[in-house]
């Protein structure tokens, strides 16, 4: 029998939004890896797996990539069904390419499962479209957030007129709100910061980039939030009256 690992997208958090194909190869598992952004309810199509949690949230206790890269290993070779299940989709800021690219290099099998993103849950979930005839030509999906010294260029992200949708960012709101004002972004740029997408706790907090950064803080915005910065965050219900109007 060849080694397999399936990773897959667990989505934001509401566990009807989990994909068919997550649900089966959650059924057919016989050990799951789970990050701790998976909502552990997803965890009812199981049916007889070992469940293994290995944190890796940014700040707080986590396991090393190393070591959950050597256990999928080892679970695989067992000829064990592995599930790695994370947050979200799994290539989206969730390491699943590398984590992907680890287990081919070793002769492991790898399919890898779409899972809904963050970013685009939580922006639909606030009636956000951040794509739309006549404002936004376009999607930008940033992390804030890196451990090597890479930079974003956050002129091209000012100027390039799509919808910039940021992970990673609550701890580095005066960062991205001071580098995309002083790369000529209008301050008055709508901004909607979105906690807990999709789960029973989301909040909402409506803003504006030159102020983003003390409404957070009067809103006590919290981790997971994905921000989503550009005209469309301000049209939730503006923007159904165009598309109908142009329809
Ligand atoms: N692979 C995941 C992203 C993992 S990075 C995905 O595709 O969604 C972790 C970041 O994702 C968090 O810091 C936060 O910015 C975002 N995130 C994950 N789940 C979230 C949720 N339910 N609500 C808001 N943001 C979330």
């Amino acid at each position: 029998m060849n080694a397999k690992v399936w990773l897959v997208g667990a989505g934001p958090g509401d566990p009807e939004l989990l994909t068919l194909k997550a649900v089966r190869a959650l059924h057919e598992a016989d050990v799951v890896l789970i990050d701790d952004l998976v909502n552990p309810a997803v965890l009812e199509h199981c049916l007889d797996a070992r469940v293994v949690t290995v944190g890796k949230r940014g700040g707080c206790r986590s396991t090393p990539q190393d070591f959950i890269h050597r256990l999928m290993l080892r679970y695989a070779r067992q000829g064990k069904c592995v599930v790695r299940l994370k947050g979200g989709d799994p290539c989206i800021f969730g390491r699943g390419g590398e984590e992907a690219f680890w287990l081919r290099e070793r002769g492991v099998e790898v399919e890898l499962v779409n899972g809904i993103t963050a970013g685009l849950s939580g922006a639909t979930n606030c009636d956000i479209p951040l794509t739309l005839r006549g404002v936004s030509r376009g999607v930008t999906l940033v992390t804030a957030h890196t451990q090597d010294d890479s930079c974003l260029n956050w002129r091209a992200l000012a100027e390039g007129g799509t919808t910039l949708v940021v992970y990673m960012g609550v701890a580095k709101l005066g960062e991205i709100q001071q580098q995309l004002l002083a790369a000529g972004m209008d301050a008055d740029m709508p901004v909607a910061m979105i906690e807990n997408a999709s789960l029973l706790t989301q909040r909402e907090c409506r803003s504006e980039l030159s102020c983003m950064q003390d409404d957070a803080r009067d809103f006590a915005l919290k981790s997971p939030a994905i921000l989503v910065i550009g005209r469309v965050a301000a049209m939730a219900q503006a923007a159904h009256a165009m598309v109908m109007a142009s329809a």
